[in-house]
């Protein structure tokens, strides 16, 4: 599995049904008339939307359909969660695993994160592994060490195969929803840390071949220059993927 320039849309708990059909299908159409095949296309609605968004865009599309949370187990008494295995006999393709507002407002833990990586792996799917910092620890220089520790924690485990299959996306708490995105240099310093991270403890070329994405306020105006640095391969998009016109653009940044 090689680096794939990569948008992906994280549409939060944001939009009422029609809504939802009318942006999916308007992306859908930006994506295939103007996208470059190369680059990959993800959108990941809310949970009720994903049955009938993956009913309206074909397996073939080049828009890849993802969710933003799913539970480990199989089956059982879980009310409210969502099985892993139930998504993937969706034809859910990607699962965003560890968000930080997971982390943060429903206590998810790293050993939670980890099983959910497992389960999404084990089912066919890929994960969209969340990392990064809070401002405190960020503004304590300690950054760096802070979302190494996530990804040992999360995605080290896993073999060379799972590894390269696993996409992860550095999104510094501070820069979520706050319009503050970070700087190219800021993106590619902890972007080179995690690739160096895993080269040391899975070996250079497979740190090569890991899709490493930045979420944070990114837009169609800052991704360009995001997207130039030699070790970010994309966006992990909230706010922006509302809107067709805006992701789509991003989606044209590389
Ligand atoms: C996100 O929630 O993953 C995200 C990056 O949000 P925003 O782009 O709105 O900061």
């Amino acid at each position: 599995m090689a680096r794939i320039n990569t948008a992906a849309g994280n549409w939060k708990m944001n939009q009422q049904p029609e809504e939802a059909y009318k942006l999916c299908s308007e992306i859908e159409n930006m994506v295939k008339d103007e996208v470059d095949s190369s680059v990959r296309t993800i959108i990941c609605p809310p949970l009720v939307y994903i049955n009938p968004l993956r009913r309206m865009v074909s397996k073939d599309s080049p828009l890849k359909i993802g969710a933003q949370n799913s539970y480990p187990e199989p089956k059982g008494a879980y009310t409210g969660e969502v099985a892993t295995a139930m998504l993937a006999e969706m034809g859910v393709d990607y699962v965003i695993v560890g968000h930080s507002e997971r982390r943060m407002l429903f206590g998810e833990v790293d050993d939670l994160v980890k099983k959910k990586v497992d389960a999404v792996l084990e089912n066919g799917m890929t994960p969209i592994f969340c990392c990064g910092e809070p401002l405190e620890i960020r503004d304590s220089g300690k950054h760096l060490e802070y979302v190494s520790d996530q990804i040992s924690n999360g995605v080290s485990h896993l073999s060379d195969n799972d590894l390269q299959n696993t996409l992860i996306a550095y999104e510094p708490i501070w820069a979520i929803g706050t319009g503050r995105t970070a700087s190219p240099e800021q993106a590619q310093e902890v972007h080179k840390e995690i690739r160096n991270f895993i080269s040391n403890e899975k070996g250079k070329e497979i740190a090569a071949n890991i899709t490493i994405l930045y979420g944070g306020s990114c837009n169609a105006e800052n991704a360009p220059d995001l997207f130039s640095c030699e070790d970010v391969d994309g966006g992990l998009i909230g706010g922006a993927s509302l809107k067709a016109r805006s992701f789509v653009d991003i989606a044209k940044s590389f």
